[in-house]
């Protein structure tokens, strides 16, 4: 090296790429100042040129170091401490730096490159990468009133209530007066011509909830048990360290009063707050009641928002302009400064799973950065999990609890209706029969099946070929409506056949059923009732879900068909009764968390019944009457429950008792993931082996679904009582794991879905 390279500053980039490091490079004088740590770099890679994260600046590189090309960014993306943050994210999960970054920042931040023909210097024509920076922001026209010299001109119509206006507000943007008074860019022009009014541009953010106009409230009064739980938080919030807790209250006992009024007092610290929800309960209606609460900035992240308004939330967000943020998974990385309290509602959802990519768990994460900023972290849930339960038992976690609902309503009244040999109908007639009655009264139903779709497979009765994905291990489900069978992982189709395809044979049946057929069933049932229908099929769009549930607000609708999204955080005041149609769909899923979900699930649909004045009734067909998932849940019995799941994740190993590493291997040629499976699962007991570890390795087995998109699947399950153990292994695995090309490994630490 010679001394003027050793001088040059060496910075340490994390590129967005499957790659297990960061790289030096050194930076021009001319670009020094501007190379921190937080700001994008153009690097050359390769024989490519790529964009990186800058995540260090060494002293110095043992390295042979190449120079960056430029730097995008005038100011950091990401500040020191989230950088931390990421880190420990990266290195939790095993995942790239760069891509942990990348997945943290908005979309609408990335870099687009295009290709363009250049001439070069010798004259022949090569192709060059342009990259433009961002998202444009979005700018906007406002108009203000300026005193004219000399007599003001006469002015009529259009211009007159125009020029009226501006002088009676400060200014006001052009879409208003476009909107309001019909205002055209002739009527702008004549107002500057005359000198009446000035205009100027300003940057302005896409915000999705501006038209909205929000009361504004305050604080209810506490009942005794949300004012006991409000004291611990108050009493965490003053201390200022971290301090996590579950809230455990099911719905309607209070839980958001409480997140509202602990997070007013953050705020009076001069903190900020993060409220984390599954996606589907980001309703307007939650939007509104914090607006409604809070005068100061709040930013909603949810996935309906383009690119453009997640960026500009974002920015908001970096600027201090926002002291809230409201969001889904992904909210987890919002850049909030002085974070003093971190809410996760419904923490029990497994939607805070990201199961793609970057395989990180949002509910975890939330504890970790609780941590990093010495936040209060409150867990909140009806049906909390197990882990967490058990934490709380261990002292590790404070336990809130808010024992019943505000309005002290009666539980609704539960019946198990066994299904066990009474041929296989939709509905057993002690449910028709209640339907009937509560349809007589007035009252509406929710009938709940977690299948859409109208038959879950078709079946040649002659030759026996069932109708199956040729890309996935699923059966197709025959969607009535559009006349097709669809896989609903890979979304695959076909027209529905007349005759058998293999055999041509018209006796075909279609068999099993999603809500499409039950919704047809009781559309036969009663004729004349409003009957409505909540899935993925008839929620698909923007306000997708305010459209299907204003039929139950306005009583159009009598009678509602759904999926979980019934299940899941809506008040429904005239709901009188609840009919499950199969309470074993999800007890059947060979995974070891499904007696936890069948719990949380009819937990949470038996919560639906007997919102309002009226009492509730709710009937629930099953296979499995005795089962202690469904027995406990129809008892209302949480630690009843915990007792029986614990003891069961004790005998089996399972969280909290272990903790576990999934590592999926997928490729086009199924001998290949094979090979390259069997290979791994050798290297993983040498290397156990060697470090005398006492890790469980369990596999390759293929995965439960062994076919998804074309792709072969086997996966390893990595089993460990000690969690660092555990990491140890897996880390030194990976480094020395070599697998052909066509072969794909995933990561999976503490996975959820086990298919
Ligand atoms: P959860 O989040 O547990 O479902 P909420 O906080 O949404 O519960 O409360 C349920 C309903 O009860 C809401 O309509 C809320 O406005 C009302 N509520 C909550 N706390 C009180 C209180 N202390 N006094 C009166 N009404 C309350
Ligand atoms: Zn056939
Ligand atoms: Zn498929």
């Amino acid at each position: 090296m010679t001394p003027e390279q050793n001088a040059a500053k060496i910075i340490e980039v994390a590129v967005p790429l499957p790659l297990d490091a960061t790289f030096h490079y050194s930076v021009p004088d001319t670009l020094a100042h501007r190379a921190s740590i937080g700001v994008r770099v153009l690097i050359p890679f390769g024989r490519r040129k790529i964009t990186g994260y800058v995540v260090g600046t060494p002293a110095a590189s043992a390295e042979e170091v190449r120079e960056i090309v430029d730097v995008f960014d005038e100011e950091p993306l990401f500040t020191e401490k989230e950088l931390a943050f990421f880190r420990w994210s990266a290195a939790y999960y095993f995942h790239p730096l760069g891509e942990v970054i990348k997945a943290a920042l908005p979309a609408g931040i990335n870099l687009t490159s295009r290709k363009r023909n250049v001439v070069a210097a010798d004259g022949t024509l090569v192709q060059e990468e342009v990259l433009t920076g961002g998202r444009p922001v979005k700018r906007e026209t406002f108009y203000r009133a300026v005193a004219a010299a000399g007599p003001p001109p006469k002015l009529r119509g259009t211009m007159l209530r125009l020029h009226e206006y501006l002088c009676r507000v400060e200014e006001a943007p052009a879409t208003q007066l476009r909107r309001e008074f019909a205002a055209t860019a002739v009527h702008f022009r004549r107002l500057l011509d005359l000198g009446l009014v000035a205009a100027a541009e300003r940057e302005v953010y896409r915000d999705p909830f501006r038209e909205e106009v929000f009361v504004h409230d305050l604080p209810l009064a506490l009942n005794v048990h949300q004012a006991a739980a409000l004291e611990h938080l108050s009493a965490a919030v003053a201390r200022g360290a971290f301090a996590p807790f579950l809230l455990h209250g099911v719905t309607g006992s209070g839980k958001t009063e409480v997140y509202l009024q602990a997070i007013a007092r953050v705020l009076e610290k001069g903190g900020t707050a993060l409220v984390l929800v599954p996606e589907i309960a980001l309703t307007p209606q939650l939007v509104k009641r914090f607006k409604s609460r809070f005068t100061s900035g709040i930013a909603v992240l949810h996935s309906g928002l383009s690119d453009g308004e997640r960026y500009d939330e974002w920015r908001r967000i970096r600027r201090r302009e926002v002291t809230i943020v409201i969001g889904a998974r992904s909210a987890l990385f919002a850049p909030l400064t002085n974070l003093g309290i971190i809410v996760v509602d419904e923490e029990h959802e497994s939607s805070y799973k990201q199961s793609e990519g970057f395989r990180y768990n949002a509910r975890d994460l939330a504890l970790v950065r609780g941590k990093m900023e010495g936040a209060v972290v409150v867990l909140g849930s009806a049906t909390p999990l197990v882990t967490t339960y058990h934490a709380v038992q261990q002292g590790k976690i404070g336990y809130l609890q808010l024992p019943e609902r505000v309005r002290s309503l009666p539980m609704p009244t539960t019946e198990l209706l066994d299904s066990r040999g009474r041929k296989s109908a939709t509905f057993l007639p002690e449910l028709v029969a209640a339907m009937g009655d509560n349809l007589a009264n007035g009252g509406q139903t929710l009938l709940f099946l977690n299948r859409r779709g109208f038959a879950t497979y078709l079946v040649c009765e002659e030759c026996g070929t069932v109708l199956s994905c040729p890309n996935c291990s699923v059966t197709l489900t025959y969607h009535r409506r559009r006349e097709r069978h669809f896989c609903h992982y890979c979304d695959y189709s076909i027209p529905a056949p007349s005759v058998c395809p293999k055999c041509d044979s018209p006796s075909i049946a279609l068999l099993g059923r999603g809500t499409e057929r039950v919704e047809e069933e009781v559309r036969e049932l009663y004729p004349d009732a409003g009957i409505g229908r909540m899935d993925r099929d008839t929620t698909s769009g923007r306000g997708g879900h305010s459209r299907v549930l204003k039929g139950l607000e306005n009583g159009t609708v009598d009678i509602l068909v759904g999926t979980q999204m019934i299940a899941k955080g809506h008040d429904f005041p005239g709901v009188t009764l609840v009919g499950v149609i199969s309470a074993d769909a999800t007890l059947n899923i060979p995974d070891f968390r499904s007696s936890e979900r069948t719990f949380q699930l009819i937990s949470q649909v038996i919560g639906r019944a007997g919102r309002g004045d009226m009492p509730g009734r709710v009937l629930i067909q099953t296979l499995n009457p005795g089962h202690y998932a469904i027995t406990r849940a129809v008892a209302h019995d949480f630690t009843g429950f915990y007792q029986d799941e614990t003891a069961f994740r004790a005998e089996a190993g399972y969280p909290p008792f272990a903790y576990l590493a999934a590592l999926i291997f997928s490729g086009n040629s199924a001998q290949e993931v094979d090979k390259g499976a069997t290979a791994a699962a050798g290297l993983l007991q040498r290397l156990k082996g060697e470090a005398r570890s006492r890790v469980e390795i369990l596999g390759p087995v293929s995965s439960p679904l062994a076919m998804i998109r074309g792709r072969y699947r086997r996966q390893i399950l990595l089993k460990s009582g000690q969690r660092p153990e555990l990491h140890r292994l897996v880390a030194r695995f990976r480094k020395q794991l070599k697998l052909p090309a066509v072969v794909r490994m995933a990561i999976d630490i503490d996975p959820l879905d086990m298919l």
